[in-house]
């Protein structure tokens, strides 16, 4: 089928029908499978990579959603685990030893700053983050650097970082650049701008109901098969199928929800930006956006689902817009068909030390909206009735 568009990979393939020809993929919730000889376990276990032999390994609703999210970035391989934040350790366990270091953007989701800092760095890896432009990032390299983290665009200051650039800044170092890609899935491919892994949190857009969480990674077959899937085998962050099952029907409207999420987040930044209560809109799809080419020309022309907006004031003030807002949910999560909001301050980036905040520039009046696929006009009233409110 490798003739046919993307969005018809996404909504066709799956790993393959049962003798019941089931048009609808089965749920197969079976933690192992049955070998018809001992010769045949003998066999598959020898294999590198098993077929089917317990969940942990791999399972046909696991394989589904592989196959979906490497059609989806364009990759060799895809593989799932049980989070986004599984995948993101699933990545550094798979290419980092002892003696290493790690770069990652300073303006990332708060639980990968976490994971690196307290966690990562436990072992003996050498962690430091980066703030600024491409150049911020070359002079950080270290002898020593085998891996590079960015998300782009960020969570939530949506800062754009030319990908292109940094992949060069790591191949010349001989290091990987891993890119946290849940912001803008469909429009932003990172693997062909040269980036070696692709990192989702499948609990956002490709999900796309806030259901269940998932994460995918998706890169290379000599990368994901030699250096990620050993930890996964072992280590076990693996998806439930049920999970896995749920995204994969997640991703069959991924284009479509992506364009209307899109086009209603358009015309939102839009007017929030016209209106005296805001101090500043941070959108891609807005030509005030300070890279907005950038970010266009990586993200396919999509500028995203997420707006965050700065409200004139403090905590009070930005409280009072929350609490008021109608059509919107106070929740962390993003992505979903419900518009949600979110306090970064003190809610996903609270437990980032200070200094990381203030660097992002992360202050008490930000909000974060994740622009859902209610009628935009309801959106923009209930966002005139939290403007009102202020
Ligand atoms: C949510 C999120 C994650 C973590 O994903 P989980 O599925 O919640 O583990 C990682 N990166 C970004 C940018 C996110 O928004």
């Amino acid at each position: 089928m490798s003739d046919k568009h993307i969005t018809t990979h996404l909504v066709r393939d799956t790993a393959g029908r049962t003798a019941f020809q089931e048009h609808s993929e089965g749920l197969f919730l079976t933690s192992s499978f049955a070998f018809g000889s001992a010769e045949e376990a003998a066999e598959q276990f020898a294999r590198p990579m098993a077929e089917y032999v317990y969940s942990r390994f791999s399972n046909p609703n696991i394989k589904t959603l592989n196959k979906r999210v490497a059609t989806l970035e364009s990759a060799e391989m895809a593989l799932s685990t049980a989070s986004g934040m599984s995948a993101l350790l699933s990545v550094v366990m798979g290419v980092c030893k002892a003696g290493d270091s790690i770069l990652c953007g300073g303006n990332v989701f708060g639980a990968t700053v976490q994971l690196l800092s307290n966690t990562v760095r436990k072992f003996g890896v050498r962690v430091d983050y980066v703030f600024g432009g491409i150049d911020d990032w070359r002079q950080a390299m270290r002898p020593e650097t085998t891996l590079l983290i960015v998300e782009t665009p960020s969570n939530p200051m949506i800062e754009i970082t030319d990908l292109a650039a940094l992949a060069d800044i790591a191949h010349q170092n001989d290091a990987l650049l891993a890119v946290d890609n849940c912001f803008c899935p469909w429009g932003q491919r990172p693997l062909a701008w040269g980036c070696d892994l692709v990192i989702h949190s499948a609990t956002k857009y490709l999900d796309g109901q806030g259901r269940v969480l998932g994460g995918a990674i998706a890169g290379s077959e000599k990368l994901l098969g030699e250096r990620i899937y050993p930890f996964l085998r072992s280590g076990g962050p693996a998806i439930s199928p049920f999970s896995a099952w749920t995204i994969s029907r997640g991703m069959e409207t991924l284009g479509l929800r992506m364009r209307a999420h899109c086009e209603s987040a358009l015309t939102l930044a839009s007017w929030l930006e016209t209106q005296p209560q805001v101090t500043r809109v941070l959108y891609t799809g807005l030509p005030s956006h300070p890279a907005q080419t950038l970010a266009l020309q990586q993200q396919n022309g999509l500028g995203g689902g997420v707006i965050t907006l700065q409200i004139k004031g403090g905590r009070d003030e930005t409280w009072r817009f929350i609490n008021a807002l109608s059509c919107f949910s106070i929740t962390a999560n993003f992505g979903d068909v419900k518009s949600t909001v979110t306090h970064p301050a003190s809610t996903t980036h609270s437990r980032a030390p200070e200094y990381a905040r203030l660097r992002m520039g992360l202050t008490e009046n930000w909000v974060r909206l994740s622009i859902g696929l209610e009628y935009v006009e309801d959106l923009r009233e209930g966002l005139a009735q939290g403007l009102a409110a202020i």
